[in-house]
Order: C-alpha cells, then sequence, then structure tokens
C-alpha cells in the first residue's frame, strides 16, 4: 500500500481489537507526529475476548494521543471512556453526546465532562495535528452515528463505524458518497457485521417494519408491548407512528422521555405529551437521582393501573426488569409483546424470564426488528460508489468473506501495523 508518489509521510493504521470481532472497536491511525484512536469500546461478549485492551498512551503512559474520536455511543465503540486519560480529548457530536448523557443518568453509563468534549458539526472539517478530520452522518441503530474521515496530506482514509442503508434518512448514505466523490480514498475502514451475522437477521427497511408493526399492533387481542432501545431514534419513530395510525396511545418510560426530550431540538420528534399521544410510565426500579427528570413528565405520568384497566388502548415500551417490579402480579392476560432489537439479546437471564411470564399469561412475543447494520449487498454497494483503493473489513467476524465479494481487500489482525 505505500506509495512513492506521497508528497506526505506514510500513515499507520492499526486495529487494536476489531478486526476480527463484532464489538469493543478501537483503531489507531497516526502520522509520524500525530496518533488519533477511533472508538474505545468495550466487548460485546467479554469471555470471547478477556485479554484487556493494550494502547499505548490512551490509558496509561506512553506516547501522546491527540484526540480520541467517537462514531456513536453504543458501549462497544464508547465503553473504555472512563478508563481513557483526562487530559485526552474526545470529539463527537453533539447527538452522541446526548446519548452518553442519557446513558450515564439511567444505565450507570459513561460520564464526559464537558471541557473533554469537543463537539463537532457533520461535514465540518477540523485540524488535529497534521491530520484534518470530518465527522459524517450515518444511518445507524442509535442517534449521531458518524463516519470519520481523516486526511493527511493527500492520504484519505474513512471509517465507517457502524452504519446501514435502510433507516428513515436513505439520503444520509448518498450524501456522505457525495461528500466523498472527486478524490478517492487510499483505505476504507468498513464495519462487517453481516458478513458473519446476515443469516440470522431479517434485514427489511425501516418503513417496511413500520407497516408490520401496525399490522400487528391492529390485530393484537390485549396489551401489547415494545422492547426496543430508545436510543434508536428510528424504531422510536416507527413504533410512535404505529401507534399513531392505530389510534393506541404510546407508553413510554422516563428514559425514553429524557431521550425524547434531549432530541426535541435537534429532530422532529414531538415531546411525550398527552396531546402527541403519549404518556410517560415511572418504573419502580429506575435512579434515585432523576427528581429534576421526573418534574418535567409528571403532567404526562401514568400508573399502570390506567394500563391494565382498558390494555388495548395502548401501545406501551418495556423491559424485563419490569416484570418483577412493576408487573408483580404477573403479566396482564394475552399480552402480546414486540420484539425489537437484536435477538441475541434474548438469552439474557432477565428476558428469558419475561418470555416464561408472557407464556403463562397466554401471550406471545414476535420478533420485528430490522437490524442497525448494512446487508453484505448495501456494503458491497456502498465499496462500489467510493471506489477505495484498500478495504479494511472490520466489526465482524469473518472479515476474510468480504474477498469473495470485491478486489483490493486487506485483512488485518488486531495489533498488527499497516503502512498506507
Ligand atoms: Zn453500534
Amino acid at each position: 500500500m505505500s506509495s512513492t508518489t506521497k508528497t506526505t509521510s506514510a500513515l499507520r493504521i492499526i486495529i487494536h481489537r476489531g478486526s476480527h470481532q463484532i464489538g469493543g472497536s478501537c483503531v489507531e491511525i497516526a502520522s509520524d507526529s500525530t496518533r488519533l484512536i477511533l472508538d474505545a469500546g468495550t466487548p460485546l461478549d467479554p469471555s470471547v475476548s478477556a485479554a484487556p485492551l493494550v494502547v499505548p498512551g490512551l490509558f496509561s503512559d506512553g506516547p501522546p494521543v491527540a484526540a480520541l474520536l467517537l462514531s456513536h455511543a453504543h458501549p462497544d465503540h464508547s465503553g473504555l471512556l472512563p478508563l481513557v486519560r483526562k487530559e485526552i480529548p474526545v470529539w463527537l457530536t453533539r447527538g452522541t453526546s446526548k446519548m452518553l448523557l442519557a446513558g450515564k443518568k439511567f444505565a450507570a453509563g459513561v460520564y464526559l465532562s464537558k471541557e473533554r468534549s469537543k463537539i463537532v458539526e457533520p461535514g465540518e472539517r477540523k485540524e488535529i495535528g497534521d491530520f484534518a478530520v470530518t465527522a459524517y452522518s450515518v444511518d445507524h441503530s442509535i442517534y449521531g452515528s458518524v463516519a470519520w474521515l481523516i486526511e493527511h496530506g493527500n492520504t484519505r482514509v474513512l471509517y465507517s463505524g457502524d452504519l446501514r442503508m435502510r433507516g428513515r434518512k436513505e439520503g444520509m448514505t448518498r450524501a456522505l458518497v457525495k461528500a466523498l466523490a472527486g478524490r478517492p480514498l487510499d483505505a476504507l475502514l468498513l464495519e462487517g457485521t453481516h458478513l458473519s451475522r446476515d443469516a440470522r437477521s431479517p434485514c427489511v427497511k425501516e418503513r417496511q417494519l413500520e407497516t408490520t408493526i401496525t399490522d400487528l399492533l391492529r390485530d393484537a387481542p390485549a396489551l401489547t408491548l415494545a422492547m426496543f432501545s430508545p436510543q434508536n431514534l428510528d424504531r422510536l419513530v416507527t413504533f410512535y407512528k404505529a401507534a399513531r395510525r392505530t389510534k393506541r396511545i404510546f407508553v413510554v418510560d422516563l428514559y425514553t422521555a429524557f431521550i425524547m426530550h434531549l432530541l426535541h431540538s435537534e429532530v422532529e420528534i414531538p415531546l411525550p405529551t398527552a396531546e402527541a399521544g403519549m404518556r410517560v410510565f415511572f418504573p419502580t426500579y429506575r435512579p434515585r437521582n432523576i427528581g429534576d427528570i421526573e418534574r418535567r413528565f409528571a403532567a404526562s405520568r401514568i400508573e399502570l393501573g390506567e394500563i391494565t384497566a382498558e390494555p388495548r388502548r395502548f401501545l406501551m415500551l418495556a423491559r424485563a426488569s419490569m416484570l418483577d417490579h412493576d408487573f408483580t402480579g404477573g403479566l396482564p392476560e394475552k399480552t402480546r409483546a414486540l420484539y425489537s432489537q437484536w435477538n441475541g439479546y434474548r438469552k439474557r437471564k432477565d428476558q428469558v424470564g419475561f418470555e416464561r411470564a408472557l407464556a403463562a399469561c397466554g401471550g406471545e412475543l414476535i420478533e420485528c426488528h430490522t437490524s442497525g447494520h448494512a446487508t453484505v449487498d448495501d456494503l458491497v454497494k456502498l465499496i462500489g460508489h467510493l471506489a477505495p483503493r484498500c478495504i479494511i473489513p472490520m466489526h465482524t467476524e469473518r472479515p476474510e468473506r468480504m474477498r469473495e465479494l470485491v478486489p483490493n481487500v486487506r485483512i488485518a489482525h488486531d495489533g498488527e501495523v499497516i503502512q498506507i
């Protein structure tokens, strides 16, 4: 990959983790004088990669790191933030900052102080040392996700982060391709989740999913529960629209209400009020220090008794933890749960218990999900549009499969130095 025609010194790319696994991503792109780190995630399954991540200068002493750039707030990309040296600035979008804030308030997530946060607008080119970096919005299952373009002299590398092309903002990928057109990429670090997972995940468009969920709501015999992550803005809108179309009241929890409050100023999303066809449930199991958030939504509060008295009027966001803390007498008769996240999470102990309770009430769980990751076909299409000189697949268990699909694939190994 090294070129004698370049006017600038060579770049080094090191996938510290993620060359052969989904989650726990951490990539370094370095020149002779500046080191950038992209993402610092915790593995999805710690038993798979128990070895601690070693990146000189990121967590402890070592050569300086100029910046940590986050692609999005999912823990498998950002979960190691608390261990990152405090003097390293963290570059991220306002959306990712807000998603981290919501996670911190409700799920003991990562705290990132304002002083350390370098908020970037998508499309805005910024300089860090001898690099120029630009974040581009991408379609993924959490608000605020971006890919990062890293430029050093004439050399250009794109780190895709996680992305798909089936969401509500169909123009997002087109805009990314358009922005990068004209000059080829020297390397594309591309997520390839579905190179190893595609057989297990249906991949309909978000708008098709809305139709499916609407139909399932229409013929649901009793209470319908929605099980999904509200950080997935597309999915939140999908459930809200399906509820509106079937004239059900959409009941969200405080966490979701807070996310809607945070995003109301960013995108066209209503606040969770009765006028908007929504109510807010205050789960028994919730953080103790969120009085300000509780007061904000007090006027929209709904009690469980009101829901169970007329269950067909509602679509209620639910989590497995509500079974023990809120539905203490078991789930209402014939409850239908619409499960709308990665089905790998169904193995979790509390989810297994929840599904047992569903069966006991004569209810059912129906999977209605579409993945936050690009299908293999969509990956190939994106590569065709971007025409990179070199593709380095990552965030997959089977990067080698990319070689069967497109030319110019470079298989990396964790810790290996790749010269560009
Ligand atoms: Zn992700």
